[in-house]
Formats: C-alpha cells, structure tokens, sequence
C-alpha cells in the first residue's frame, strides 16, 4: 500500500460528508478535515469506516492525544449535525462592491435579482461596513427548499442537500448526484454564481456565460449585460419574465456594456449612483403641505 494517495479519494470524502451531515461531528463547524480514526502510522488507508469529518480545532484535539477512540468512534456514530437536524455555516464575502455575475450578466445594487412571483430568489444587501452580503432561497425542482442562505449564513432545509462542499469563501451544494444546486465563489470580484435556481417549477440556469430562464418552457438567454437595481422576475403561472426595477428604488436599468468597457464595475455602479441621487431628490421635492 505505498501508493496509498496522500488524499482520501473525493468518493470517500463525500460519504464521511454526508455521514456527518456536512460538518465536524463533534462540534459541527462545517470547516472539515478527514480524521484517520485509525491512524496512518498503524495502517495505510482511507477505509470511510475508519474515518470521519473532524475540524481543524478538534482535529488537532484528537492529534494531541487528547480523545479516547471509543470518543471518536461515538461522535462518528452521532455526529454533532445529525442531532441537531441541520448543518450551518457563514459564507466569508469581502467584497465592497454590490455586485455579482450571473452568467456574465452583473447584477449591481441592494435588493431583489432574481425572483419568482414577485418572490426573491437571489438579494443583495450590504452590512454595516459596507460589505456584500447574499440571501438566496434555494428550491429543487419539486419545490423542496433545499437551502438557505441569509445576509451570508447559510443553512440546510429539508430533505438536506446530497452534498456540500464548503471553504470560507467557496459554497457547493448539491441536490442530488450529478446535480449542482449553488455554487458561489467569492474568491474573485464580482462574486460569480452559478447553478439552477428553482421555484413553483420555474427555474433560473446559471452557466458560467449565460444565464437562462426557464430553459423548457420560455427559454430566453442573457449574456453580458448589466442590471443596476434591476431584478429577473418570472411568474409562475404563464411562465413570462420580466426585467423589474428595485421597489426600495423606484427605478432600475439594464444595460449593454459600452465598447470597450475597461472598468465594468465603476460603470454599474455609476448608473446605481444616479439611481440613488434621483430618489434622494425626489423624495426632499415630497414636502409635506403645511
Ligand atoms: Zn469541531
């Protein structure tokens, strides 16, 4: 066995995931490493039965000696998220601009992007720093939430998604095999979403560059464009979508990206200005009558 990869193979890795329903099994942080319940200086393995999802805190816990294997093996047998009926986490987002890439589009502003039924499927916020931060409902095609994600804390509904992969700054989740649900890097600016946003059977399908809605029925594709307190919306019903502009605002644009465009965000995020400053002005011409 001296070939042994250094790696449990991604096999391995997603059942002792799915095990300990995505988290440490002692304390639930869904930052995980694969423990070796039997170590590798005994035998050279990646057995999943003799493995299990640890954090890095009582990962180095157990390396210290510092946990009976009978201790192991019971956190592994019930594992800290399965007795809670969920997992959780917090997406680390540390970008100033609001704005995010859906299939090449970008999407700038506070407010709704994608929706259904008037419904938010995907918003922007902006905490107290000015930070982005996220909310997205994510359904399966049976309209099974699936997963939560509120101002970047994300949460699993039910049935649990089949997988979830998770780094700081990096969140998959899996419906099922083979199937992708969400997922969102915030490694780069913009923060890029990609995956299949589902409700009332309408769906959003996010490639890397291009964004489709209701790929069975209407079929419509968006490639390269920018929305400035603009949101996709579809109703359910007759399955048409509209582009609306943000309620808080009172208005929204979407736009073609000049050619060249060599700054897209300062571009966006002009229009969002000017957006901003005209209900400001509007809202000081709304005196009260005395
Ligand atoms: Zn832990």
């Amino acid at each position: 066995m001296d070939t042994l990869p250094e790696k449990p193979p991604s096999a391995v890795r997603r059942q002792l995931r799915q095990q300990a329903l995505f988290g440490c099994c002692f304390c639930g942080n869904p930052i995980v490493q694969f423990h070796h319940i039997v170590p590798l200086s005994e035998l050279k393995h990646h057995n999943p039965e003799d493995m299990m999802c640890a954090c890095p805190l009582c990962h180095d816990k157990i390396n210290a000696g510092a946990m009976a294997e009978s201790e192991q093996r019971e956190a592994k047998a019930q594992p800290f998220n399965l007795l809670h009926g969920f997992a959780e986490g917090q997406l680390a987002i540390n970008s100033e601009q609001l704005v995010v890439d859906l299939g090449s589009n970008w999407f700038f502003g506070s407010g709704a992007k994608l929706a259904v039924d008037d419904k938010p499927l995907l918003q922007l916020a902006e905490d107290a720093r000015g930070r982005l931060q996220l909310s997205a409902d994510l359904y399966d095609e049976n309209d099974q939430l699936l997963a939560l994600i509120e101002r970047n804390d994300w949460v699993t509904g039910d049935p649990t998604p089949w997988d979830i992969e998770f780094r700081h700054n990096w969140l998959r989740i899996h419906a099922k095999a083979y199937r992708i649900s969400l997922t969102i890097d915030a490694k780069v600016e913009p923060v890029i979403l990609t995956g299949r946003l589902w409700r009332a059977g309408r769906e959003f399908l996010i490639r890397r560059r291009l964004l489709t809605i209701d790929p069975r029925g209407l079929n419509n594709t968006f490639q390269n464009l920018g929305f400035a307190y603009a949101s996709l919306n579809i109703t359910s019903g007759s399955g048409k979508a509209a582009i609306l502009a943000d309620q808080i605002q009172g208005e929204g644009k979407f736009f073609n990206w000049p050619v060249p465009c060599p700054d897209r965000i300062a571009h966006g995020l002009k229009f969002c200005k000017e957006i901003r400053a005209k209900l400001r002005r509007n809202k000081k011409g709304k005196r009260p009558v005395p």
